[in-house]
């Protein structure tokens, strides 16, 4: 037995059209399975539009108040009898094509494509066009896409009246229902060639190699993809065709680590330099660029180059390249230098020993890595 339609729609027995309509808007909205995940969400929906289809209605809501559920079916009431699918009902119900998804009938859509573009690091930061050549259905060229071999006449196809599309319409609580099926005769086209083209064979579409531009924007992440609407497949005569997907890499720089906006790099300089303090040579996404190295500098410093990273795709301010020193130990020494050496390290004392800041490699390497 069914269960009450005034509790499936949560609504009094006293409640008047509006309210029972604003109930059944509500559920559909909350049920409709693409949006609702739960597995009973279509068993509810259909629930919820019987209610609806015997409580919109006066004379069946009059049998239902005094019958029940016994009363109309032996009244010879078949519920959901009237309608098709969900998403007919929405159509119906809300007008245009409910959510957006749902059942395309009719001439089918051209397919995606994906294809891959690898760019360099420095390319990311400016932007950069590329080509980019791929397998695609096309417009055949030999009859631009109609199907007849040139010169030869096209006739209307009798059976749809050149619409496509088959259309019936009926008259539902929910609204007006219409339904449609592509054509069988012309298979959505409207049209049929007396003499089908010769190197398409009729279809109107052909298999060929295709060269487009791609833009790819600054800032963009490896990985990322971008996509470009109706640059698929064509599709059948009347659809739309596809998108083409392209898929961005990044080539890996061996100069740079990439953290977001930011790049990260290295330089090298000896313990003596980082003691005494130097001017270094560091590559940029732009050439070199020489930074000051202060006396007593401890290995894993960090020096930032403010806007020399890589601009955020959104904002296009560019982020910092973060330099970071690696301080190495002089090696080999001859006799004289070790001496040196020894000299200078019998005469440090505590106050060259501190730790700048009190803060070791470690944390250092953390900061600059994080
Ligand atoms: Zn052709
Ligand atoms: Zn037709």
């Amino acid at each position: 037995m069914p269960r009450d339609y005034y509790e499936v729609l949560g609504v009094s027995r006293e409640a008047n059209e509006t309210e029972i309509k604003k109930a059944f808007r509500r559920l559909a909205r909350e049920l409709h399975p693409d949006v609702n995940r739960e597995p009973d969400a279509e068993e509810r929906f259909k629930e919820a539009a019987e209610a609806y289809e015997v409580l919109s209605d006066a004379e069946r809501r009059r049998t239902y108040d005094q019958y029940g559920h016994e009363g109309l079916r032996s009244g010879g009431f078949d519920p959901g009898a009237g309608f098709g699918s969900i998403d007919d009902i929405f159509q119906a119900f809300f007008g245009g094509r409910g959510f957006g998804f749902g059942g395309g009938r009719g001439p089918a859509p051209g397919g995606d494509i994906g294809v891959a573009v690898e760019v360099e690091l420095a390319e990311v930061a400016t932007g950069v066009r590329r080509e980019v050549t791929y397998d695609v259905v096309g417009a055949c060229e030999h009859c631009h896409g109609n199907g007849a071999e040139p010169g030869t006449p096209i006739t209307t196809c009798e059976t749809c009246g050149g619409a496509g599309e088959l259309r019936q319409v009926t008259r539902t609580p929910f609204g007006q229902m219409v339904r449609s099926a592509a054509c069988e005769v012309c298979g959505g086209a409207g049209k049929i060639p007396q003499r089908p083209c010769e190197t398409c064979g009729g279809s109107g579409r052909t298999r060929q190699s295709r060269t487009s531009a791609i833009e790819v924007p600054a800032g963009i992440e490896d990985g990322q993809r971008m996509r470009i609407t109706g640059a698929g497949h064509a599709g059948e005569a009347g659809a739309p065709p596809g998108d083409l997907y392209v898929e961005v890499r990044v080539a890996e720089d061996e100069r740079f680590e990439r953290d977001g906006a930011d790049l990260i790099s290295m330089v090298s300089i000896p313990a003596t330099e980082a003691m005494l303090g130097t001017t270094v040579k560091v590559p940029t996404l732009e050439g070199e660029e020489k930074i000051e190295v202060e006396p007593g500098t401890q290995p894993a410093t960090e020096k930032v180059l403010k806007g020399a990273g890589l601009p955020r795709l959104n904002s296009g301010r560019r982020g910092s390249q973060r330099v970071i020193i690696e301080v190495f130990v002089p090696t080999n020494l001859s006799e004289e230098q070790r001496e040196l050496a020894e000299h200078l390290d019998e005469s440090l004392g505590d106050e060259n020993l501190a730790r700048r800041n009190g803060e070791g490699l470690f944390s250092r390497l953390r900061r600059a890595f994080g």
